[in-house]
Formats: C-alpha cells, structure tokens, sequence
C-alpha cells in the first residue's frame, strides 16, 4: 500500500548508472513506461536499487527467517509458479499443508484420538492465523448469545497491552473492543490476574502471548487458565484462551516441553504459530491451529470439491504461493524434533553469550528473561550522560547492525528498550561481534557531548567528525522517516 506522497519534481524519474548502456531515458517513478526496456536493463535497474537495502542477515529487528538451506532454495523456486488455491491440479500440495498441521498440532499437543486429523489452516503468517481465530471465537460466542437469547453487539477481548499490532487490527477490522491489560515499569507482559478480573460475559476470549514481541517473555498461560477456570465455574460462562505463540511456538516445545502452556490446558482453544520466525520458513507462512473441531464454528468453512473429496478451507484471502508450504513441510521433515531442538538451542546459547557480554560492560539493564523467545531486551541503566538508546541504534548502523530502539507502550512509555533477535544465521562469532561494536559505540558517546538536540542549544564553534557525520545520519534518518509516515506507529515494531 502507498500512502506516501511523491517527495518532489527531482524524484519522479529513475535514473541508473550501468543501465545507462541499455536505456538512454530516464524511467518515470510513479507512471508505467510508455515503451519496453530489455530484460537486462529491468533486471539492472531494480538490482542496483535494492543494493540500498540493508542486509537481511544483519538485520536484527526482525523474528523472520533470512536463511534456509540450498536444498529447500530450490525447491521454493521449482514450486514459485504454484498457486496453492488449485487443489484440485496440486493435491499433493494441498497433502503437504494437511500433514504440516497435524505435526504442529501434535506438537502442542492437541488431543487427538489415533487416526483423528487435526483442525487447522495455513495462513499467510500468524496476523491472518489471528483474524481467523478471533472470527470462531466472535461467531461462536455469537451463536451461544443468541441461542440463549442474550444481546451479541458488543464482544471484548482481553489481552495486554504488549499486544502486537495484529491484534488491535483483529479488533478495528472485525468490531471487537480490545481490553488491554496496562502494563508497568518491569512488569512487560500481561498479568493474569487482572486479565481475569477485566473479562465479562461479552469476553470472546482472553489472547496470551507466548513471548511478548517487546521483550520476548512467556505469559503465564497456565496461571490464566487455572483462575480463567475458577472464574466461568463462579459466573457460568466459558471464556476461552487463545494463544498467540507467533514466535514461541517453535521454541516452547523444544527448549522447556515440560512448560505448560498449549493444549494441555483445557481453556486454550486455538493457537497460531508464525511459520516464518522459528518455524524457519522465508517470510510468507503462519498456521493457526484448533484444540477440535467444535471449536470452529462450521458456518465459517468453505469447502472446495476437488478429485471428488471434500476440502475444507478457512483463510481470509484466495490465491496465495505454494512455496511457503512445501518449504515448511521441508524443515519439519529435515529438521525433525532433534533439529529444530538444536537450532533453537544454539539460538538460546547465543543469546546468552549475547546477554552476558552487556550484562558485564556494566551500563545496560537486560529486560528480557532466560526462559522465552532467544532475544536480548536492554536498557540504558544510566540516562544521566545525556546519551539514549535511540543514538545506540542509530550509532549501531556505522557497523551495519539493525538494532531497534523503541518505547514500552503506554504506563511504561517511559522506558525505552534496544531489542537483538537471536535466529539460526546469528552465530555466536557474531554475537561476540555485536557485543564489540556496542562497547565501541559506548566509548564514542561517552566522549561526545549530550544529545545533538540538546547540543544545539549551545552550538560548539568546532565539530568533530564523528559529530558531522552522527548528524549527517540523523538528517538522512529524519529524510526517510517523514517519507514513511512512521510517526503513528512508533511502537509498533514486528
Ligand atoms: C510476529 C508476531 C505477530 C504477527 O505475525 P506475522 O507472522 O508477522 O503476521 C503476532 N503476534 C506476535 C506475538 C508476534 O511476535
């Protein structure tokens, strides 16, 4: 979607450096080309433009997958020109995705009999998992209001506000009051009791995140289903749990399987899982799956004849790549539970290494915890030198590290947080890395004066170089971030 306006004359035309040898003209920006350039000069001109990118490897804002093995590379691209909506021409496809959300649901453990298929989807990631899940809830809770012939215009969900933006979309979207769950200085995730205390009759249900996206922490899901329990025994409702397990439902299983946090409790009734973060999967898949099927209310499926069988579907979208599937049918088959332990092993070590080596320069407070997602949370313990997190981050690009910076939601706004994901391709010489370059950033704050904002007030007749070129990246940054229109979604990180 372009929401962004046309930043000036200068910039409607695409100009190239070695295309040059094949178009003479420069391209219109925002106009489709009146004529055809050869493939090679298309091929240039958008490859010379996307070296300005940074590195997805090096990017370390984000949970989503940046390498997968050559075996599976290929197979993505041998199956790039499928759509996965033809069952009837692809069913082995379609076969690929049924078995891939049976082994996930098992791996929660779904209680399923012997020869029982599980119930659940493949989706385009876990934020269409959530649009899916929250609709059975809604329509269920709906059915049951109107069979017992109560009102059914105004369902809630409650969650806390750590929420990722998905959610708050589910609601707008889809007409659910979201009831966030305040959050408060070293407290980042949602506090089962008080969520317990805010659900209602007209609650859809109650979303636990197994790792927060801010700081990477489980939510108690057991302790929320054991007073949720207690709760509809007391009232007679039957509030249900989802977990959103977008990240932690690839770690959960493999790192603490004795944690008790899916389908072993009897309130959680739906779970989504982002294929592309620990799934391991190139972005593109999610999966939501259902404790049964009672669970999913029938009227919502569609079902497609193909070869004579039935197949159901419940997704929000038509057409969409089969790539994404085939590629998470191979990690599941490649990996199996032994690999995906170790990787995710690996990640959790590395993130120690990562934790430790901030831990011991002595200036940082670590806001994620050991158990959860393999990421490292941390906060400046010490403003008083005049420096944030947000020159950190933005110090921290010198070296070619994406590190966020970002404040905690509201009632904790005023703490700001740097967050490094750990995933498979980070290794641990890379941690150690990141952990050199921040001590370097460290010491070059220390000999600058406070905040360039600050500064300005008291202009020093000679800058340093270090000093030009700190400014000369923040106007560069305030450039693209007016073009991109961020200022509202300032919290609102992936
Ligand atoms: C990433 C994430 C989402 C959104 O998932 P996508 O797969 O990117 O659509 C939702 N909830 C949580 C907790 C997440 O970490």
């Amino acid at each position: 979607m372009v929401l962004s306006r046309i930043a000036s004359q200068s910039d409607v035309s695409v100009h190239s450096t070695f295309a040059s040898r094949y178009v003479r003209e420069p391209l219109p920006r925002y106009k489709m080309p009146e004529n055809s350039i050869p493939k090679e000069a298309a091929f240039q001109i958008i490859n010379d433009e996307l070296m300005l990118d940074g590195k997805p490897r090096l990017n370390l804002a984000s949970f989503v997958t940046t390498w997968m093995e050559p075996e599976c590379d290929k197979l993505i691209m041998d199956s790039m020109n499928k759509n996965y909506v033809d069952m009837d021409e692809y069913p082995v496809t379609t076969e690929l995705q049924n078995r891939c959300v049976n082994m996930i649901a098992h791996l929660f453990n779904a209680p399923l009999g012997e020869a029982e298929a599980a119930v659940g989807v493949g989706t385009v990631g876990s934020s269409e998992a959530i649009m899916l899940a929250g609709l059975a809830f809604k329509r269920k809770w709906q059915n049951k209001r109107k069979a017992q012939g109560l009102p059914y215009n105004n369902p809630n969900i409650v969650t806390g506000a750590n929420v990722q933006v998905c959610w708050e979309k589910f609601a707008r979207y889809f007409e659910v009051e979201l009831k966030e769950v305040k959050l408060r200085e070293d407290y980042y995730v949602m506090d089962p009791e008080k969520a317990v205390e805010m659900v209602d009759e007209n609650t859809i249900c109650v979303a636990a995140i197994l790792g927060s996206t801010l700081n990477g922490e489980f939510e108690d899901v057991k302790l929320l289903n054991d007073l949720l329990l207690e709760k509809n025994k007391a009232t007679g409702w039957d509030t249900p749990i989802h977990v959103d397990a977008a990240s932690g439902g690839f770690i959960a299983p493999f790192l603490w399987p004795e944690l008790e946090w899916d389908f072993r409790l009897p309130l959680v009734k739906s779970i989504n899982v982002s294929g592309h973060k620990y799934g391991l999967v190139y972005a593109g898949v999610g999966w939501n799956i259902w404790r049964s099927k009672e669970d999913l209310p029938e009227e919502l499926i569609f079902h497609i004849n193909y070869l004579g069988a039935d197949q159901p579907t419940f997704t929000l979208n038509f057409s969409k790549g089969s790539s994404q599937i085939i590629a998470q049918y191979y990690q599941l088959i490649r990996l199996g539970y032994e690999g995906y332990r170790n990787v995710m092993d690996n990640c959790h070590q590395n993130a120690m290494v990562l934790r430790k080596g901030l831990e011991e320069t002595g200036r940082f407070k670590i806001v994620s915890k050991e158990v959860g997602v393999p990421l490292v949370a941390f906060s400046l313990k010490d403003n008083s030198s005049g420096h944030d997190e947000f020159e950190i981050a933005e110090m921290l690009r010198r070296f070619g590290w994406i590190v966020p910076a970002y404040t905690m939601p509201a009632d904790a706004a005023h703490v700001t947080v740097l967050r490094v994901v750990i995933r498979e391709d980070f290794s641990r010489a890379l941690a150690e890395r990141l952990v050199l370059d921040i001590i370097k950033v460290l010491h070059d704050l220390d000999a600058l004066p406070p905040s360039h904002h600050k500064h300005q007030e008291t202009p020093s007749p000679k800058k340093s170089d270090l000093e030009i070129q700190r400014e000369t990246v923040a106007c560069w940054k305030k450039f693209v971030l007016s073009n991109k229109s961020v200022a509202a979604n300032k919290n609102k990180i992936c």
